[in-house]
């Protein structure tokens, strides 16, 4: 048994359909490391497809109304069917199908439904691969409230590989300590990808997808943006709070606490390298690249409450108070830089809904502002980059591509650890900021 070990996870685009199987089982069977594999259920195989999760939700709301749902389940067995006829493996699914059907008229419950996508591609991969099959409601463990439970999940992963050279785990599912199978949230593999690299103390967690990696920026705003070669968990964490998504979120710590780094990679081009995700102490030396930022990411929908007061410096507990009124009225703060008679509050424009005007009653009551307004349409953008930090004139040169553009920054705000700066500007200079930034830090970077 070979001692190194990658965890390899394949979305659903990667397992769409029978070709796309086949692919993924050549880079499986081309690294002898690549010894646990967990699937997604079977995607879209083009644009309007439905994915076959969505297809189990709705058969699952029809069973809770009462609804024949013998056709929706009908097109979900022929799906599968078509893939290992496909495969040209000898494989039913019937009895299988029969249970569900029955369990579904019986109790329709969702997190079962929409589990039977992975639980079936599973047994669908292991038969081709010839890997064993682990059911993931026997490993990954929550508590009774849905909370994974990490430790346990470990232990009967460990417990249960004993001995096994290799093995399929479907990913997004598991099982409360009661019994009752259980789903994460939407995109819920990658977590499954990352607790079994965890628990198999991987070397690597591969997470194969349909894009090569992170870019540098929003393509639908950048032309053919570069691929992010390398990137810090932390990094990641701030353009994905921006709203770059490849990745779901809870992906991270499993692995992030074990030190395992994840390499996001394209299934349907395996010879590119992707992105490698690392700890902040990973050794960068080796690194070809070397802009000064990784990322730039940007996300609409924000207001600034902007408040002015003579003195304001001065008096004491102005800030407190500032904080309890949006404490009170439910209001959390993005971000808050201030002057010395100034102080402006970026929060989301969607938590002012309902409360917007008690907010300003209540401010000018408790801090007697000299102006107050509220103004909304303002873009966050963020640029994120562990090298700004020992790069001087980040922010100047950030500041000559906004004034070049004649856009006008509204706030900005540079967080103590110099990871990232972020401006404020107008949603509508949005696009064309990105752009700038991208030109001044990427395209001249190269040249
Ligand atoms: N199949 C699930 C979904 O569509 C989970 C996943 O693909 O990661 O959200």
């Amino acid at each position: 048994m070979a001692d190194k070990v990658k965890v390899v996870k394949f979305g659903g685009s990667s397992l769409a359909d029978a070709d796309q199987i086949k692919k993924a089982a050549a880079i499986i069977k081309a690294d002898p490391m690549r010894r646990f594999v967990v699937p997604s259920a079977p995607g879209k195989r083009f644009k309007e497809d439905i994915k076959i999760t969505d297809m189990l939700y709705s058969c699952c709301e029809k069973a809770g109304s009462g609804i024949d749902f013998s056709e929706d389940i009908q097109k979900i067995k022929d799906r599968y069917n078509g893939i290992i006829e496909g495969l040209g493996i000898d494989l039913s699914l019937d009895e299988e199908f029969d249970t569900i059907v029955r369990e579904l008229k019986a109790r329709p419950a969702k997190d079962y439904a929409a589990s039977r996508g992975e639980y079936l591609n599973g047994k669908v991969l292991s038969a081709y691969l010839g890997y064993n099959f682990i059911d993931a409601a026997d490993v990954i463990v929550f508590d009774t409230k849905g909370t994974l439970l990490l430790d346990k999940t470990v232990e009967a992963v460990r417990e249960r590989i004993k001995g096994l050279d290799n093995a399929v785990i479907p990913g997004f599912y598991g099982r409360t300590t009661e019994g009752i199978v259980k789903t994460f949230s939407r995109g819920g593999s990658d977590v499954t990808g990352s607790i079994i690299a965890n628990a198999v103390r991987a070397e690597l967690y591969e997470n194969w997808t349909d894009v090569s990696g992170f870019l540098v920026a929003d393509p639908r705003i950048v032309e053919d943006p570069d691929v992010i070669s390398t990137i810090t968990y932390r990094e990641l964490r701030e353009l994905a709070y921006m709203g770059a998504s490849v990745l779901h979120e809870d992906a991270i710590f499993p692995v992030r606490s074990a030190g395992i780094p994840i390499n996001i990679r394209n299934t349907n081009r395996p010879e590119d390298e992707g992105t490698m995700i690392v700890s902040n102490d990973y050794d960068f030396s080796k690194e070809s690249l070397h802009h000064t930022i990784t990322g730039i990411a940007g996300r609409k929908g924000f207001s600034t409450i902007n408040i002015e007061k003579a003195m304001m410096n001065s008096e004491l507990g102005f800030g407190m108070k500032v904080l309890k009124v949006l404490y009170d009225n439910g209001v959390s703060f993005e971000h808050m830089p201030s002057g010395i008679d100034t102080m402006s509050i970026t929060v989301d424009t969607e938590s002012l809904n309902g409360v917007r005007e008690k907010l300003i009653a209540d401010l000018r009551r408790e801090v007697e502002p000299d102006h107050l307004e509220i103004e909304d349409g303002i873009a966050l953008l963020a640029v994120v980059g562990r090298r700004m930090k020992n790069t001087r004139g980040t922010v100047a040169r950030i500041f000559a591509a906004m004034a070049h553009a004649r856009i006008n920054v509204k706030m900005i705000d540079q967080g103590s650890s110099e990871l990232n700066v972020i401006i404020g500007v107008s949603e509508h200079d949005l696009p064309e900021a990105i752009r700038r930034i991208y030109d001044m830090f990427i395209n001249s970077e190269k040249n």
